[in-house]
This record gives structure tokens, sequence and C-alpha cells, in this order.
């Protein structure tokens, strides 16, 4: 893993940076651009936002590696509100949920996991929406496709991820080529024996999975703000002669937003990932590790009261 990225994540982890971070009053402001707020509410109202500029959302509720049923409960509960919500404002055509299996039970039991996702699929599909189930780190993968498999047997447009870093996955690309994936780099620090650690391998590997789901029936969704990738992308599926309602690029919330309104403009279908609740400080981190102007932006922001 790049150097800057371990030192941010191994300062990140350490306590009193938590603290400092959590609750100096200008961390507020500096989350919020990546995060969309800690309630149902908060993100409904940025989901409406963008939507309103010409975005699709999809949607996720903060709080992974849960280890206890009633905290696995309440993130249920959660979804079930939100996507409540999200049909009773309107929003439901151009919204989903994505959610990590972590988050509703997985470390306690796959087939909790499985109910979980479950009743969160079953809400989905009565408000009108589909469901993404994230993909978490390597150890996890077999479980999370088998978990994915149970649930496109009720409901078939469940979203797959896949992940160019693991050397499985092109392997991956061509078993669901026929189905929703989103097809993203990798974010966990994974070890060589599974994972491609030199990133110029990653994006290789990306365009080759790229071409792969392309070349199938399905619908792919590029999850990428890397501007070669997004260009490779955009070549690629003219080639695969697929219009832009046939696949879609997919950034995150508060990453670069004006390329995300480039690429909307473009004709292209662009779906932003929003993560909201009260547990945003992992996701927080993981995002400034990956780019350090990222971390210089919010300390910055730390230091300064204007
Ligand atoms: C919608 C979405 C869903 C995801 N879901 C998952 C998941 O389920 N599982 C998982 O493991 N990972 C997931 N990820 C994270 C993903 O795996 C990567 O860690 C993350 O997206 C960074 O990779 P990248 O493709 O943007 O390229 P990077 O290699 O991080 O960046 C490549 C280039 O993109 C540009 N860039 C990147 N960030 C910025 C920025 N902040 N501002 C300006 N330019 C920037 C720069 O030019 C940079 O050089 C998801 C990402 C997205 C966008």
């Amino acid at each position: 893993m790049n150097p800057v990225r371990s030192l941010i994540l191994a300062a990140a982890d350490h306590d009193a940076v938590r603290r400092a971070v959590a609750t100096a009053p200008v961390s507020r402001r500096v989350v919020r651009r990546f995060v969309a707020g800690e309630t149902v509410a908060e993100a409904i109202d940025a989901t409406a936002h963008l939507v309103e500029h010409g975005l699709r959302v999809t949607l996720d509720h903060l709080g992974e590696d849960t280890a206890d049923r009633r905290a696995a409960e309440r993130t249920v509960q959660t979804y079930l509100a939100l996507l409540d919500q999200l049909h009773d404002t309107g929003l439901a055509v151009d919204a989903e949920v994505s959610v990590k299996l972590s988050a509703v039970g997985q470390a306690l039991s796959e087939r909790l996991a499985l109910t979980n996702a479950s009743r969160i699929c079953a809400a989905a599909e009565q408000g009108g929406m589909t469901v993404t189930v994230d993909m978490e780190d390597h150890t996890t993968t077999d479980s999370t496709l088998r978990v994915l498999a149970e649930l496109r047997r009720t409901w078939p447009s469940t979203g797959a991820v896949l992940q160019a870093y693991l050397r499985r996955t092109l392997d991956d690309c061509h078993e669901l080529a026929g189905s929703r994936v989103r097809l993203c780099k990798g974010a966990y620090a994974e070890p060589a024996s599974v994972a491609f650690t030199d990133p110029h391998e990653v994006d290789l590997n990306y365009v080759r999975c790229a071409n792969a789901l392309l070349a199938g029936g399905g619908y792919p969704m590029f999850a990428t703000h890397d501007p070669r990738l997004v260009e490779i992308v955009a070549e690629r599926a003219r080639w695969h002669g697929k219009a832009p309602e046939d696949f879609e690029y997919q950034m995150l919330y508060g990453v670069r937003p004006a390329e995300q309104a480039r690429l909307a403009a473009e004709g292209h279908v662009v779906r932003v990932y929003v993560p909201f609740g009260e547990q945003w400080y992992g996701y927080l981190t993981r995002r400034l590790a990956e780019r350090p102007a990222n971390a210089a932006f919010f300390l910055r922001s730390l230091v300064s009261r204007s």
C-alpha cells in the first residue's frame, strides 16, 4: 500500500486523533463534503439535491463489522425507514441503496446476513428500487457472492460489486457479466497472494474486467474517479455498441462533483454513492487516505476558523 495512505490510516486509528477529529467544531463542515449527514432526513435532502441536478443516487448507511444482533437490526430498520422516505418523496425512480453485509450480521452468521439483506431487498422492491451488495475484504468475497446468488433468486436485479485489484475478479466478471455489476478498484489493504498490489496492474485488470462486463448482456456500473478509466470505459462502450443507458458511471459523494456534472450533461447515467449515518469516521479516513490532497484540505479546515 502507498506509504502516505498507510500513515493516514494508522494515524486515524489513534484514539487521540479520532477524538480530536470527531469533536473539532470545524470537522462538521468538512465531513459534510463527503458524508450527507447523520440522519435519514439529511440523506433524503442530499438525494433530492443531486437528483435535481440530473444525477442518480445509491445510499449507504455507514456502519460496518457489526458483531451485535441489535446493531444489525438497527441498520436494517434505518434502511427500511430510508426506503419508505425515498418512495414517499418521489425519489425512488432515481435512487437505490448499497448494503454492506458486515453491517447486517455477516460476522455473526451468513444466514442472518441473508435474512436481513432479504428484508431490505423486499422493501426496496415494494418501493420500486433495487439494492447493491457492497464488496468488502477478500475473506468475505465467497460468502458475499453466495448471499448475492440467494438474493438474486427472488430479486434478480440485485447488484453485485467486483474489485479489479483481486486476481480472481476477471473470472467473476465472466460469471456475472449478464447481470447488474459494479466494478471498482477495491478499497481494502489486501495481500499480494490474492490481489494486484501495483496500481498499474490494478488499472490494467480494471480494463480487462470492464471489457468482460461490456461484452455481456448485463448492466455494468463503473465506479471510479480515475479520468483515464472514465475515458477508456466510454471508448470501450462505444466499441461494444452500448447506448448511454446500457451502463452507468458511479462516483462518491463530494469526489469530483464537476466531473459528475460533466458526464451527466454529456448524456451518461451517473450515480452518486451517498453515505450517511453517525459512524462516518472510518469512511472519512479511508477517503482521506486515498487522496492526500483531501487530507490536506481536511487538516487546513481543522486549523482554520474561517
Ligand atoms: C460508487 C462507488 C462504490 C464503491 N464501492 C466499493 C465497494 O463496494 N467495495 C470496495 O472495496 N470499494 C468500493 N469503492 C471504492 C473503490 O474501490 C476505490 O477505493 C475508490 O473509488 C478509489 O478508486 P478510483 O477508481 O477512484 O481510483 P484512484 O486510484 O483512487 O484514483 C485515480 C485517479 O482518480 C482521480 N481522483 C481520485 N480521487 C479524486 C479526488 N478526490 N479528487 C480529484 N480527483 C480524484 C485522480 O486523478 C486519481 O489519480 C467504491 C467506489 C465508488 C466510486
